[in-house]
């Protein structure tokens, strides 16, 4: 098959990164490069989606991999997991030597899956601030993403179920393999229901995450992980504080011990993030506050500094989101020159600095649901599907079905312009369309 025809079939397929970030797999494979990395270091607590993947989908997995290669033309392939995956690396020993791939193995620390520190791991090099894989010779894809790739080349296959772990207050915690679209609501159902009656839905990961509301939400292609904690958690209160009150508090106590910025992930490998300094901009108005906004530029709001660094209990991360929509509202950035001074080489002491999976566990309070996650095979079609068409990056897709149209499983329901960014979208199941709202098909049996 040539490259052009594998790479619309990969756009045709809908796929997109399944680790959270939903950037269109086509375009970030166009290109020409020396590294793929396969990343199934998932470094979010409590999470076991991309294990399962590997485990059992090693065969699409390398396949996968090998697609990549014909598309790319890389000369070097790693798979990334972390030390308590470690066997993952001993099962597939045989089939990654006759491919000449390599195991990377990191270890358990947070957080370990970001693309910027796991090139900079593997290749040695450090990706420009604010940039991208590509720049620097790599791709970088989920291992999710990978097996999806094969799916869509040897069977004609388009994104239609999700990996992910529902995990916290349910009866037993579980990863699964759901059509997209699924609500959690029946994802807690197949995970044997909720342990509290006041809970908290969280998306994604515990550090990164984010809180939403309500059971009928439905799993997007993105998503690896629901975590549901009682809504008077530790993580919930300080996930949901209004942002007059963080940035009350911030204004009044912080004292400028710098701590988050020392343990800030993106600092300690050089880049231009300062969060103590950006927490001075809540003293500022007018250019000044501009100014101290600009430290927060290349943030990538994996909160150490909120949720592990910060002794006084303030939140930096949330004023560095704050901070980075003021620079995008006033259209402000780095300059190359200003670049050029303050990218500086990696911290000496990096290592020592980077957060233990086990401080991550103690420190937000989630020992007691750190429990064995085992795979649940599922035989299950949900009655009805709730289909987002904006998971992805770029423009949404428009709908290609009326309320009413009889839709298959596999069916595209949903496209993109061609000369657009962004992914078409399937129908998981059988059914009827019975609404189409603010982004969202529903297909109901
Ligand atoms: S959230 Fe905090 S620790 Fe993470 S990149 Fe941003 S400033 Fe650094
Ligand atoms: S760690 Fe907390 S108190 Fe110290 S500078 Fe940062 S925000 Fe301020």
């Amino acid at each position: 098959m040539q490259r052009e025809e594998m790479l619309q079939k990969i756009r045709e397929a809908g796929i997109i990164g399944a680790g959270g970030a939903g950037f269109p797999t086509y375009k970030k494979l166009d290109a020409q490069v020396e590294h793929i990395i396969a990343n199934g270091a998932e470094c979010e607590p409590l999470l076991y989606k991309d294990r399962y993947t590997m485990l059992r989908e090693g065969k699409l997995l390398f396949r996968g991999l090998e697609i990549m290669q014909e598309i790319t033309g890389a000369q070097k392939v790693t798979i990334a997991i972390k030390k308590k995956n470690k066997d993952i690396a001993e099962i597939y020993a045989d089939a990654a030597r006759k491919n000449g791939y390599d195991f990377f193995i990191y270890e358990d620390v947070y957080p370990a899956g970001d693309e910027y520190i796991l090139v900079y791991e593997i290749t040695g090099r450090r990706i420009p601030p604010g940039g991208i894989p590509l720049q620097v010779g790599a791709v970088v894809d989920n291992v999710e993403t990978i097996v999806n790739i094969a799916r869509a080349i040897d069977e004609n296959q388009p994104v239609l179920d999700k990996y992910l772990s529902i995990t916290g207050e349910v009866k037993e915690a579980i990863t699964v393999r759901v059509p997209v679209g699924t609500s959690f609501e029946e994802c807690l159902n197949l995970a044997g229901g909720l342990t509290t009656n006041q809970p908290a839905f969280l998306t994604g990961g515990v550090m990164m995450g984010k809180v939403q509301d309500g059971a009928e939400n439905p799993v997007t292609k993105t998503l690896g992980g629901l975590i549901i904690l009682p809504q008077d958690h530790y993580l919930i209160r300080k996930k949901t504080t209004p942002k007059e009150t963080y940035t009350r508090i911030g204004h009044g106590q912080c004292d400028q011990c710098s701590l988050c910025t020392e343990m800030c992930p993106r600092y300690i490998l050089g880049y231009p993030i300062e969060p103590h300094k950006v927490m001075r901009n809540l003293l500022m108005t007018g250019e000044a506050k501009e100014r101290a906004s600009l430290w927060a530029q290349y943030c990538v709001e994996c909160n150490v500094c909120t949720m592990i660094a910060c002794p006084e209990g303030l939140d930096p991360m949330h004023i560095c989101i704050d901070a980075k929509a003021l620079l995008k509202e006033k259209g402000l950035s780095r300059t190359e020159d200003e670049l050029e001074i303050l990218f500086r080489d990696v911290h000496p002491a990096r290592e020592g600095r980077e957060i233990p999976i086990t401080t991550v566990y103690r420190r937000l309070g989630l020992v007691p649901y750190d429990r064995h996650n085992e795979f649940r095979e599922v035989d299950f079609m949900p009655q009805k599907v709730v289909l987002a068409l904006n998971t992805h990056i770029g423009s949404p897709a428009k709908p290609l079905v009326q309320v009413g149209d009889t839709v298959r499983r596999g069916q595209k329901i949903a496209d993109v312009a061609a000369d657009q960014l962004g992914a078409p979208v399937h129908a998981s199941i059988d059914g009827r369309v019975t609404k189409i709202e603010n982004n969202f098909i529903t297909i109901e049996k």
